[in-house]
């Protein structure tokens, strides 16, 4: 067999047959803009439908010779053998190929299954074995949804785009699906300095990675100056991620970014992430809400003023950015009514080999934080769900 991709779009072909079979075939040749026609005395719910709206043309009778004349194609699934082979040596006599759903051995041409992503379309024939085409097919596009497979351009089409991928905490397995596919198309990569640094390595040599990782109190690249790179290389007709720590809304300024694309009229999407602020609590085994513990939780930055603090004894604090700011927070937190008793903990470096968890209360933590050394990045947690983490002292 030699397989080829045919340009369906405007000709005429005709499908014999009016069951599931015929209606899946049909439904793929009008998606490729063919001008098609169904032969067959009844038809499926779904062939119905698309005769009734116009979309294709039904004959409704039995197959008889001529049905073919003019067509560029003609697929037969009628589900009688008999009519399936006058088909096909209708066809061939005509010399138009015909794909005789019944009958691969005789079958002049075949329909492959088809793994679709974006505009990749990866057509399998497995020896005349249906089933064993979609399985095989399935897998395939499992692998390109994953970005398992290398799907990206080498020749470059159309406008770029950017999508803010948001990496997760750090732990090469938080990424998304969705993420690690983006990732896999991807010309140009910018990092910060938190998120999921270790699929970089699995980029091919060509991309570009431009790292404009932020430390605390040390911002090599300001964010005005990444939004105008991330605009210069989709505009320049790159696929551009910009992978981020957590999840690109919480505190990561995923909205300026966006922004900026908007203004500029490049295409932006966002791929949402794990934040930080719920997952690296949980590294600690912290469930930042627990039944008859906490009913719910606020995620703030330590950065500014805390303002007015939101919930009481039953609601969670999570602080990000909060490590030097600490003992101002939790004076802060008692002047606001808060227990001096109030557990905390302070989890840095969260899913890495360098994670470590720090606990107390509102009254000592800060002072033990400063004892053992306590650096970004790191998670702050208040309430009484930190009695839940095992490094709670019992
Ligand atoms: N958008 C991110 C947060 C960005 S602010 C998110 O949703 O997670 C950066 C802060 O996130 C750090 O200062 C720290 O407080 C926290 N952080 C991110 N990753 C972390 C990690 N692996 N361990 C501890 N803290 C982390």
């Amino acid at each position: 067999m030699y397989p080829l991709t045919l340009r369906v779009a405007g000709r005429p072909v005709v499908v014999v047959g009016g069951g599931p079979v015929a209606a899946r075939r049909a439904a793929s040749l009008l998606e490729a803009g063919a001008e098609v026609t169904v032969v067959s005395p009844w038809l499926c719910e779904d062939l119905a439908e698309r005769a009734a709206s116009g979309r294709l043309a039904w004959v409704p009778r039995d197959y008889a010779s001529g049905d073919l004349d003019g067509a560029w194609l003609v697929h037969t699934a009628t589900g009688d053998s008999a009519v399936d082979a006058l088909v096909a040596s209708d066809a061939d006599a005509l010399r138009v190929w015909c794909v005789h759903a019944g009958d691969a051995a005789v079958s002049t041409a075949w329909s492959p299954a088809v793994a679709r992503v974006d505009d990749v379309q990866v057509a399998v024939t497995a020896g005349g074995d249906p089933r064993r085409s979609v399985a095989l097919r399935d897998a395939v596009a499992g692998a390109m949804q994953a970005g398992d497979l290398p799907l990206r351009r080498h020749r470059r089409s159309g406008a770029g785009s950017v999508a803010l991928v948001g990496g997760g905490p750090g732990d090469d397995a938080l990424v998304t699906v969705a993420g690690r596919r983006l990732l896999a198309e991807a010309d140009v990569v910018v990092v910060d300095r938190l998120g999921p640094r270790g699929l970089l390595a699995e980029l091919a040599d060509d991309v570009v990675v431009v790292d404009v990782g932020k430390a605390p109190g040390h911002h090599p690249v300001p964010q005005h100056e990444i939004n105008a790179l991330l605009v210069q290389h989709a505009r320049a007709g790159r696929r551009v991620v910009r992978l981020k720590g957590g999840d690109p809304y919480v505190l990561g300024r995923g909205g300026e970014e966006v922004a900026a694309c908007r203004a500029a009229g490049v295409r932006v999407e966002v791929v949402p992430g794990v934040t930080s602020a719920v997952s690296v609590p949980a590294a600690a085994g912290i469930p930042v809400t627990h039944r008859g513990v906490a009913r719910g939780f606020s995620v703030l930055t330590g950065h500014d003023d805390l303002g007015e603090v939101p919930g009481g004894a039953d609601h969670t604090l999570v602080l990000l950015m909060g490590v030097s700011t600490l003992a101002r927070t939790c004076r802060l937190l008692v002047e606001a009514g808060r227990p001096a008793a109030t557990p905390v903990a302070v989890v840095e470096d969260g899913y890495s080999p360098r994670q470590r968890v720090t606990v107390g209360t509102l009254a000592t933590v800060a002072d033990e934080a400063e004892r053992v050394g306590v650096r970004p990045p790191a998670v702050v947690v208040v309430g009484d769900v930190v009695r839940l983490s095992p490094d709670w002292p019992t």
